[in-house]
């Protein structure tokens, strides 16, 4: 069932290999060329329109092709392009690095910058070790990480991670990470509501303190939502109890705030619903709204003052990319940052998710293979299943989600599913109406699915 291909399509394939794919995949389904995108939409070569229901892969806030932010970059790209970080700064970088400590929860007033998110998360980890070793604990050197957490694909990210798919084959080139089982609120082994919950669970990690604490540098955590894994998401609660533990244990605690950051969880950080100060985040994505690669790492004066010293104590903190503190990608997220404000985003987020929420769980709770539909912020998600009570999942190898992303796909609705799990995390800029066409779509790409499955002999 080959579908008839285009030349660029067949140009791509000659060359290009595809981020998290398996390329034979693309046999059948082959790359979609867009050539333009616009608002919540995305145009392919025929003309065909898309919804962005996943921002691109979580990077979209405001709309692709946005106009303020377009014209800051081609602005700044005539006065600035990039100079050299290091004794160079800019004002670009002044700002934004201004305008974070500004709206990060108090205490984060020192800005590192790096490129994408993986990166940010290694200079994180690298952070805390080298700050432990000045402070007389080199046998800090290991570090703690949850069940199901995603951090990233480069070497010491992926040795925090615990999504199998993405790190079971290079486990022989990873850290020796101490691993806790994490939240998991959907099949709670506690049998706990979400909203009423003591956080039993962080026993789990408590645990794992008591063991290792004097080996443990660092804990590093997705606040509120273990997005990789399927949006599985949390209570508030659970940070904040963790981040007494951290206190108790003196480790720190590292927020990757990567995915969660920049109002996608209804307020700018995750972490103020905890109301609790990391000492590290990690914030990338939605950072520059979709446009550039980008991410930043705050800390405290307290982790900055370790490094501070004469140049031959060897403290400094020797680590750069190239594009550090880009003054393009730094113009653009500073754009962002005044469009949140100014355009009163966070207030929309609020409405927009209340209304997403209601109409998605009344479209859904009585499907017969959706579990659960839950929702933080503006990020919804379907989990499938092939039974609604022993909530057994559907084997991966089934590929349910891919099949039903293919049908979406057909009815011009990208939502790019994770195994069983079909999510919505639209960019802020989409209206209601286009919420319940989203909604919409989805559930009948569902419908279609298992309609078909059963027509086949079951799912
Ligand atoms: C995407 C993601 C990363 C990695 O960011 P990249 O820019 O893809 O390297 C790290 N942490 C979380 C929570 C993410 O969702």
């Amino acid at each position: 069932m080959i579908s008839t291909i285009s030349t660029l399509q067949r140009r791509d394939l000659n060359h290009v290999w595809h981020p998290c794919s398996q390329m034979k995949d693309y046999e059948e389904l082959p790359p979609i060329v867009i050539k333009s995108g616009k608002g919540i939409y995305l145009y392919d070569e025929n003309g065909k329109q898309y919804i962005d229901a996943v921002s691109s892969w979580w990077v979209n806030l405001f709309g692709h092709s946005n106009k303020r932010i377009s014209t800051a970059l081609a602005n700044q790209a005539f006065q600035l392009e990039h100079a050299i970080f290091a004794n160079f700064t800019h004002e670009p970088a002044i700002f934004l690095a201004e305008k974070l400590a500004e709206i990060t929860p108090d205490g984060l007033t020192k800005v590192f910058f790096a490129d994408n998110g993986s990166s940010a998360i290694e200079v994180a980890l690298k952070m805390s070790f080298q700050y432990h070793m000045q402070k007389n604990k080199p046998n800090k050197k290991r570090f703690l990480a949850l069940t199901d957490a995603y951090h990233g694909e480069t070497l010491g990210a992926l040795s925090v991670g615990g999504v199998d798919l993405y790190h079971a084959v290079f486990q022989p080139l990873l850290l020796d990470t101490v691993r806790a089982q994490g939240p998991d609120c959907f099949r709670c082994p506690f049998n706990k509501k979400p909203d009423s919950c003591n956080t039993p669970c962080l026993s789990f990690v408590e645990e794992k303190l008591k063991v290792h604490h004097e080996e443990l540098t660092a804990i590093i955590i997705e606040p509120l939502i273990q997005a990789a894994a399927g949006m599985k998401m949390y209570p508030p609660s659970y940070l904040k109890n963790l981040k007494e533990l951290c206190l108790q244990y003196d480790v720190h605690l590292i927020a990757d705030e990567v995915a969660v950051g920049f109002g996608r969880t209804g307020t700018m950080f995750a972490c103020e619903q905890a109301g609790i100060t990391p000492d590290f985040m990690c914030l990338s994505k939605g950072l520059t709204g979709g446009y550039l690669p980008l991410s930043v790492v705050l800390t405290t004066e307290k982790v900055y003052a370790a490094f501070y010293d004469n140049y031959e104590t060897m403290k400094a903190f020797l680590h750069s990319h190239s594009y550090t503190g880009n003054p393009l990608a730094c113009r653009v997220a500073y754009e962002v940052l005044q469009i949140f404000e100014e355009e009163h985003y966070i207030e929309q987020i609020e409405e927009k998710g209340a209304f997403m929420k209601e109409l998605a769980s009344s479209v859904f709770h009585h499907q017969s293979y959706v579990g659960e539909y839950r929702q933080t912020g503006m990020v919804g998600a379907i989990e499938l299943v092939i039974d609604k009570e022993t909530k057994e999942p559907f084997p991966s190898k089934d590929r349910v989600g891919y099949q039903i992303y293919q049908i979406a796909l057909k009815k011009g609705l990208l939502l790019r599913p994770l195994g069983n799990v079909l999510y919505f995390m639209p960019p802020y800029v989409i209206t209601k109406e286009e919420i319940r066409t989203m909604i919409d779509l989805t559930n009948e790409a569902i419908q279609q699915y298992f309609d078909n499955a059963f027509v086949k002999g079951g799912a």
